[in-house]
């Protein structure tokens, strides 16, 4: 039923209550209070509650942002987005976050790896603030309203134009019927929403998943689920091996799981080869370094020299690890991948075996079977396409008066706080261009 009564004017509809929506919505109407023009802005979120995924994010700790201040070096943690982002950086950037949730009564701090939580440790912290803010700055937000459609009715040469939204309201079990000047789209990564999009004439990057872990069936690190190595270097080989893999090796701590294998290197490798990987189904060879940035000419050397110190001509290979970086249960089945027995002394070890060893250790090959999940984050890499939104304003090139925000662009970034940062960014320079009505 389409309740035609109750067709409600507004000047700014935000369609989704997530992060980017709220963060828009106030700026827009705590700007527009201080211009002295109050302006009618309402969030329209399908769900029963608002900012979902802050609230199950960082592990319940909810991880804000990064202390990364610098904008050059912060947009190079986005596989998609780092042009576009860098000028929206140097207007608001990880420090305005922090700023802007220590003046309401937030403060963050920084773990050693430069993420940034909420002191309590807590997400309901963060959500609290951004509910408390926009009821301070009269923001009106509708649960269980859910966009259906949406026009732009063609306005008169001495008219602006406007929006018609059609949403489906369930707390009223019937349609409603709304317009607006300006509308924000910040619908996270909703393909139903893309659509739409699509039919206004934006084009859309087809949305596939970013950050996960790999699934690898391999002997070397079977039951070794738990260990793991402080930096590992990881890279993919092509197919065949003289294609180009269009993005950077990634380092960091690799984690060896019942699935395969995880940790900060692989979640980087996966979300800037989120695409690439996609392609191939989550079929690929995975090149692996267990002693980053050794070579395996310097690995070879330094076995070699091991090896001709006399007092361990009869000690076997297998028992303790050369490289204290590497756990001995791991350094076992690399041993015995380049074909050294349990029951060989060192003297007794191969040239050849050893060179096997030394590139075991710096480029072993395992093939990746699939695409695991990672739990405490999650994103999708895809959406509007950048070229057609203006980044100082958020605006469509397209269509004027309509917005984007957050994840519903084809922007995402590496685990760390950096995702919740380009919703702040974006929906804070979108909220202030629509309070300029
Ligand atoms: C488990 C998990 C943990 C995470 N932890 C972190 C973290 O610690 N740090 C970090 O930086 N990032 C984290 N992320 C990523 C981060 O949550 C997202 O990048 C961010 O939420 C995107 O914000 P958004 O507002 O653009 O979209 P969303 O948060 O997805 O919000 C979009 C909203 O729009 C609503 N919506 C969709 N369609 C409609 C419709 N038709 N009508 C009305 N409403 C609609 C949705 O219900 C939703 O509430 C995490 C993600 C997950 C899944």
């Amino acid at each position: 039923m389409v309740d035609e009564q109750v067709e409600q004017e507004w000047d700014v509809i935000v369609l989704g209550g997530g992060p980017a929506g709220y963060f828009a919505a106030i700026r827009c109407a705590e700007s527009a209070i201080d211009n002295g023009s109050p302006l009618r802005v309402l969030v329209v979120e399908r769900a029963r509650r608002s900012l979902g995924k802050v609230i199950i994010s960082g592990g319940e700790r909810c991880n804000v942002t990064h202390a990364c201040f610098d904008p050059a070096r912060l947009v190079t943690y986005y596989p998609r987005g780092s042009a576009a982002l860098r000028g929206a950086f140097s207007r608001f950037q990880p420090r305005d976050t922090v700023n802007w949730f220590e003046k309401r009564g937030v403060i963050l701090k920084t773990e050693e790896d430069g993420r940034m939580f909420p002191v309590t440790d807590s997400s309901k912290t963060i959500v609290d603030c951004l509910e408390d803010a926009a009821r301070r700055a009269g923001v009106t937000v509708w649960n269980q309203a859910s966009l259906l459609n949406i026009d732009r009715i063609s306005a008169l040469p001495e008219q602006a134009a406007r929006f018609r939204i059609t949403l489906r309201r369930d707390t009223l079990d019937s349609e409603q019927v709304l317009s607006a000047h300006s509308v924000l789209f910040a619908t996270g990564s909703e393909s139903f929403c893309h659509n739409i999009l699509a039919r206004l004439g934006h084009t859309i990057e087809p949305p596939v998943p970013s950050l996960f872990t790999f699934k690898i069936t391999d002997v070397r690190i079977a039951e070794l689920a738990g260990l793991s190595v402080p930096v590992a270097g990881l890279r993919f080989v092509g197919d065949p091996d003289s294609e180009k893999v269009p993005f950077p090796p990634q380092q960091g701590a690799l984690l060896i799981t019942h699935w395969g294998l995880s940790g900060p290197a692989i979640l980087r490798l996966s979300a800037w080869g989120a695409r690439w990987l996609y392609e191939r189904n989550y079929q690929a060879g995975l090149l692996v370094n267990w002693l980053h940035p050794l070579s395996v000419e310097l690995v070879y050397e330094h076995l070699s020299k091991h090896r001709n110190l006399p007092e361990n001509n009869r000690k076997k290979p297998g028992a303790h690890s050369v490289f204290p970086q590497i756990p001995v249960r791991l350094w076992k089945r690399l041993t015995e991948a380049a074909g050294i027995s349990e029951t060989q002394n060192w003297a007794d070890v191969s040239r050849l075996c050893m060179r096997r060893l030394a590139e075991e250790l710096t480029m072993g090959r395992y093939d990746v079977e699939g695409k695991g999940i990672f739990k405490d984050e999650f994103v999708t890499c895809g959406g509007v396409n950048l070229d057609e939104v203006d980044f100082k304003t958020m605006q469509s090139r397209l269509v004027a008066g309509l917005y984007f925000a957050g994840e519903i662009l084809d922007i995402d970034g590496l685990t760390g706080g950096f995702n919740f940062q380009n919703a702040w960014t974006t929906g804070w320079l979108a909220g202030g261009a629509m309070a300029k009505l």
